[in-house]
């Protein structure tokens, strides 16, 4: 649709995205009487969605994701936010106006936060992208049902790697972890558990140079950086988490992400740009968890209350 032909909408607040922290900001911005939207592609709760079991999230001593993320967008639409499920296509800034472009909609907001997310960080290899869905995945708690009694590879030594290697294990016979390194960067707990359970293995020093199959995944080529020797680890699924890059295509002309793209904040979650905020696992932090995007998300959604009223002091 021409951008002159779309329905424009003045709106307070437009909040891009509904993980943890838009859903949070956008309950404190509607409860203080803004104006608010919330534009989300997927489901919210966003990641959360992705997590077969949370156990550290104040208050749900052991919560599945899927019912944690039901409970928090209930608790977010309490107070009148106008949910739009869609893709944000564009955003402009224009002096103090945010433009920010769905389809068939252009809303025009005094304040703007950003709650766009990450997303899992691929190998970047062919045979990675070619058995992406026949074997190749970056969720476990989707496909790991797939897997029952088959050999798993886990790619990966930090808490996302670990932890789902360690919920694999209900489902298959065995799961190897190959590392690049000869130690894990998950937490102690995590590290614990997967090295007493009888079904996970480690490979270390090593790092996977192709995923071997023709309609389905019967193995990983993986090279050992210790002596460069190749060799092959037969398996039927690899599961791929190697970290994170931010879902940050839509800004990136406004020059407030870093040299990875992460969104630099201030503490109150400010960007460079007055009334833009970033929040949650988008922001250039070094603690991505639910309670850190919970508490971006409550102080932007109150900035933005704050810097409305100054707004209008200022008029
Ligand atoms: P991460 O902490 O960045 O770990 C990525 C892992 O992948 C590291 O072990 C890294 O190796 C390895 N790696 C990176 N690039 C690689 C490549 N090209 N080839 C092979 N290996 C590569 O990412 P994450 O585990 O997805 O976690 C992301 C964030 O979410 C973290 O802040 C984490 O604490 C959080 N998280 C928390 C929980 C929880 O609290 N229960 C669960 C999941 C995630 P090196 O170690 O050598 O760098």
């Amino acid at each position: 649709m021409a951008k002159e032909s779309l329905v424009k909408e003045h709106v307070d607040v437009v909040i891009v995205g509904a993980g943890p922290a838009g859903l949070t900001a956008a309950l404190y911005a509607s409860r203080a009487n803004l104006k608010t939207v919330m534009i989300e592609q997927g489901l919210p709760g966003g990641e959360v969605n992705n997590t077969a079991d949370v156990e550290n999230y104040l208050g749900y001593p052991l919560i599945s994701g899927p019912e944690l993320a039901e409970k928090m967008y209930q608790s977010a639409m309490v107070f009148g936010v106008d949910h739009v499920m869609g893709q944000v296509t564009k955003i402009d800034i224009e002096g103090e106006a945010k433009l920010v472009y769905t389809s068939d909609k252009c809303f025009i907001s005094k304040v703007l936060i950003l709650a766009t997310g990450c997303q899992h960080r691929k190998l970047g290899l062919d045979s990675e992208m070619r058995l992406n869905g026949k074997g190749v995945s970056y969720c476990a708690v989707c496909d790991g049902f797939f897997f029952r009694d088959k050999d798993l590879v886990v790619v990966g030594g930090g808490d996302s790697a670990v932890e789902e290697a360690t919920y694999l294990t209900q489902f298959a016979s065995k799961v190897t972890i190959i590392h690049r390194r000869d130690q894990l960067r998950a937490q102690k707990l995590l590290q614990d558990r997967a090295f007493n359970h009888p079904k996970i293995h480690f490979i270390w020093d090593s790092v996977v140079e192709e995923v071997v199959g023709d309609q389905a995944v019967e193995a990983v080529r993986i090279k050992s950086l210790k002596d460069q020797k190749d060799s092959l680890v037969p398996c039927q699924g690899v599961f791929i988490y190697i970290g994170l890059v931010p879902n940050t295509s839509l800004v990136t002309s406004l020059g407030i992400c870093d040299e990875e793209g992460w969104i630099i904040t201030n503490e109150r979650m400010e960007t460079s740009i007055p009334g833009v905020f970033a929040v949650g696992d988008v922001r250039q932090n070094t603690l991505r968890q639910i309670a850190t995007a919970v508490g971006d998300g409550s102080r932007a959604g109150h900035q933005a209350y704050l810097y409305l009223q100054e707004m209008d002091a200022n008029k």
